[in-house]
């Protein structure tokens, strides 16, 4: 039997016959008292503790180097995990939301460590669970041979119905930036990733308007998703149009006003790798890593999908900085950038990621909190895809006869 399983049936076990009325009801929270990870003489040891057992499972992720935990239902209340980490050899505790009933904690490795011992303990008298995990150092080559996820597949899967296209409608996949796991950019107790969803919601509600619009989004709640899976959920949707929403934040006071971002390999600024490669990691270290290497023929059917595909995405960003700009809303001084953002990999689907302002600038703060706000900026971006999807129907008559 692999490890992970005997790791999550042992959980299990312990819970299974204390079960009472108080557990069964309630979600297991977390307990800062006396939880942290701390170096051990040379191990580091990991304690969490929680108001009642809960499924999980213990592995070791690559590339960047991290330990991952998964619980079934974790609340880590406001805080979080931000006080767990006190040990030199780590450096970042996150933790949160991961998929539907499941939480995730994930700790950064700076050197690679081996699981030496994972323990859930259950306290008697007040039903309490420690969990303990041990690392110990390891080299390299050992690590690289032990990581990896489960491949017990036992995440429940969400379920999607097919879309049924209508002639003549168009399908808007939205998608609210970060999740779970990941907050994104945060400012003045505001994260980014309940911003954008709320806007996401307010744009929906403007297109929903729009006669021949089909709005869905790739995340209804704080759930972690992964970028790969954005993508997945545009192409199973049938989706005609991508656009992710983001107000990141951008050190030195160099960003101010909307910017509507393209997909390139080559950025065209460094702000713009910068955002690029931070959600990328993000989304690297929350979730796990399935990039597989695609065929050299998978390759060419791509790129000609990406050539049909890109003018068009090129106009359809040129046709939100217009809508942004009649309506007077802030721009960024070069309104329209690109580099390598994975979330806009959708080689057949007009792709752009948003950043409807940024939350490291005072004036787009006081404009994203501000709903009055952010509904103009719905109506600004409503307007620049009306004018799109106008324009690419008529291109797409001439090139029909
Ligand atoms: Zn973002």
């Amino acid at each position: 039997m692999n490890r992970f399983l005997v790791y999550i049936l042992s959980a299990l076990l312990l819970s299974a016959p204390h079960m009472n009325a108080q557990e069964l009801s309630g979600l297991a929270r977390f307990l800062p008292e006396g939880s942290a990870m701390k170096d051990r003489g040379r191990d580091v040891q990991l304690l969490l503790n929680l108001s009642q057992t809960v499924p999980y499972r213990v592995f070791t992720l690559d590339a960047p180097r991290r330990l991952v935990i998964d619980f079934r239902e974790v609340d880590w209340g406001g805080a979080g995990a931000a006080k767990l980490d006190q040990s030199d050899r780590i450096s970042e505790v996150r933790t949160g939301g991961f998929r539907p009933g499941w939480s995730r904690l994930v700790a950064e490795l700076e050197a690679p460590m081996a699981l030496k011992s994972v323990v859930m303990a259950r306290q008697a008298d007040t039903g309490q669970a420690q969990l303990s995990v041990v690392l110990q150092r390891t080299d390299a080559d050992s690590f690289v041979a032990t990581a990896g996820a489960p491949a017990s597949g036992d995440w429940p899967v969400p379920k999607h119905t097919p879309k049924v296209k209508n002639e003549g409608r168009i399908t808007i996949m939205l998608d609210p930036g970060h999740g779970g796991i990941d907050p994104g950019a945060s400012h003045d107790g505001h994260e980014e990733k309940v911003l954008m969803l709320t806007f996401a919601r307010e744009l929906a509600d403007e297109l929903s308007r729009v006669p021949q619009v089909d709005v869905l989004l790739t995340r209804e709640d704080d759930s972690f998703v992964s970028l790969e899976r954005r993508v997945a959920l545009a192409h199973q949707a049938g989706a005609d149009l991508f656009i992710s929403l983001h107000a990141d934040a951008l050190g030195q006071g160099h960003a101010h006003g909307a910017t509507v971002h393209t997909l390139s390999d080559e950025a065209t600024d460094e702000a713009s790798a910068l955002l690029a490669e931070r959600h990328n990691r993000d989304d690297m270290l929350a979730g796990v890593d399935l990039s597989g290497q695609d065929d050299a023929v998978a390759d060419i059917l791509l790129d000609m999908a990406r050539a049909e595909t890109q003018p068009r995405t090129e106009r359809l960003a040129a046709a939100l900085v217009k809508g942004i700009s009649d309506k007077g809303a802030p721009l960024n001084r070069r309104p329209h950038r690109s580099a390598a953002f994975s979330v806009l990999k959708a080689a057949d689907i007009p792709s752009v990621l948003i950043e409807i302002g940024f939350l490291s600038s005072k004036r787009d703060f006081a404009n994203i909190i501000d709903q009055a706000w952010r509904i103009e900026m719905a109506q600004a971006l409503r307007d620049g895809i009306v004018a799109w999807m106008i324009e690419d129907e008529a291109l797409s008559r001439v090139v029909r006869q």
